[in-house]
């Protein structure tokens, strides 16, 4: 087992992995900008490092900073959380050459699924069902009119570089196929420094679904099971859930089967995640992230595995500690992400929080680095914490969801706790019936 692990990140997901470390007796090593110096995980971790200014290329992607932080502590291990270098490949690539653990999968298999065109060509021949789409990258001009016309049209245009929802645009028609591929184009090329683009077909009323799944590298994989994470703004997700109110234990077992063994192809190791969208009972893979994600914990809640930990052991070198026959679910957990905006017009509020009480009781957990008197920066992300609901079935879900809500004080800034407070009451969100576009309606009706 490791003796020192750097946790190359910030904000509520730093403080997670710092919680791992702690059960598991290994010392921590939180990295900050110069802008987190107050940061919750900063206090908490055994030592911390300031790698650089408040701008991430300078701090949390700066790579051979985070090399001389692990250098300098003798950390032998760097988690990397999500988002920054959670999915560089050249990363991963570095630390093996530094002789520090990436605690992650091999940087082989980060490069191929980063790469959305090779990830669905992979998923494919593993046997996961795709969407409908070029195979491959399209190029400028007739080829790209040709292949839309093929797949039918409304056609989406991905960025194969792509994430977070960016460099994604709708064609309904041939007409509009020539203005969607340029302006997509522009935007992969400013968001990701890549202007690869290929077609999918574009699905009307899908529901996001997504499979966790875990393997050790040494051909033992196991999935725990799905998320639905239709509940999205601008391709974002706002709302997850575990399991989802659209499949039945049957339905469930087929497509996690399906995915586990493609990750044992594979030898698939870490923790993974792959999305699906999910219309009229049939899956379509759209990507696959290779590593923890942001929603991770409403898995954690009903299958009592804690994911961190067990991403820690596999890097170390020890086999998965459970099969698929001992995965059972328990119960319904739904998360909201709390973002640091206005509930209404989304924007950013960064600044002083002046109160700071999170909900308690049983089933209610708060992933959170916000305290009273904490300043959040305005330089990254918005999202200031996860609420997070468990209880025995779905209803008893939304009602300690409803009561988590109202007690949940936050002052000083605006947050999006108001919007999950309306939505409880929908009854479409009651009922469970939404796919990915009911949020967007109901924010332009509200
Ligand atoms: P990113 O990596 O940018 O998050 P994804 O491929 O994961 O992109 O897609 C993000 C979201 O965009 C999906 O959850 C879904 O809401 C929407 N989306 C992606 N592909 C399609 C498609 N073929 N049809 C309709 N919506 C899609």
């Amino acid at each position: 087992m490791f003796d020192k692990i750097l946790i190359a990140n910030r904000g509520e997901i730093a403080l997670r992995i710092l919680r791992a470390c702690k059960e598991l007796g290994i010392a921590s090593v939180a990295v900050h900008s110069t802008a987190d110096a107050d940061a919750m995980h900063v206090k908490l971790a055994d030592e911390s490092v300031c790698i650089g200014g408040p701008r991430p290329s300078d701090s949390y992607l700066n790579i051979p900073q985070i090399v001389a932080a692990c250098e300098i502590t003798n950390a032998d291990a760097v988690h990397p959380g999500y988002g920054f270098l959670a999915e560089n490949a050249r990363f991963a690539e570095i630390l093996e050459e530094h002789k520090i653990t990436f605690i992650g999968p091999t940087s082989e298999h980060i490069r191929v699924m980063g790469d959305k065109i090779e990830a669905k060509t992979t998923a494919k021949a593993l046997g996961l069902p795709v969407v409908p789409g070029s195979d491959g990258a399209v190029g400028a001009g007739g080829d790209t009119k040709a292949i839309a016309e093929s797949i039918g049209y409304p056609v989406l245009i991905k960025a194969a570089a792509g994430g977070g929802g960016r460099g994604m645009k709708v064609a309904e028609t041939a007409e509009d196929l020539e203005t969607a591929v340029s302006t997509a184009r522009a935007e992969a090329k400013a968001a990701f420094g890549d202007d690869t683009l290929y077609l999918e077909k574009y699905l009307g009323k899908p529901r996001h679904i997504e499979i966790q799944v875990i393997g050790d590298g040494q051909g033992n994989a196991a999935h725990l099971g799905e998320r639905d994470c239709s509940l999205q703004r601008r391709h974002q997700k706002v709302w997850e859930e575990a399991l989802s109110p659209a499949l039945n234990d049957d339905q469930r077992a087929q497509i996690g089967g399906t995915v586990a063994h493609a990750m044992q192809e594979m030898k698939y190791r870490g923790a993974g995640t792959v999305e699906f969208l999910y219309e009229n009972g049939e899956f379509y893979f759209i990507e696959m992230n290779t590593r923890l994600q942001v929603e991770h914990p409403v898995t954690e809640m009903i299958t009592g595995i804690d994911l961190v930990i067990e991403q820690i052991r596999i890097a170390s070198g020890a086999q998965l500690s459970f099969r698929q026959d001992d995965v059972t679910f328990n119960g319904h957990a739904i998360e909201c992400r709390i973002n640091a905006e206005h509930p209404e017009t989304f924007i950013p509020s960064p600044g002083l929080i002046k109160q700071f009480h999170p909900p308690g009781g049983l089933g209610v957990r708060v992933d959170s680095g916000a305290y009273a008197g904490y300043t959040i920066p305005p330089y990254y992300d918005s999202l200031i914490g996860k609420l997070i609901v468990h209880a025995r079935n779905r209803n008893e879900c939304l009602m300690r969801l409803k009561r988590a809500l109202s007690e949940f004080v936050i002052e000083g800034v605006d947050t999006t706790i108001p919007l999950f407070s309306a939505l409880i009451s929908e009854p479409d969100i009651v009922n469970g019936s939404y796919d990915i576009h009911w949020l967007e309606n109901y924010l332009k009706k509200s």
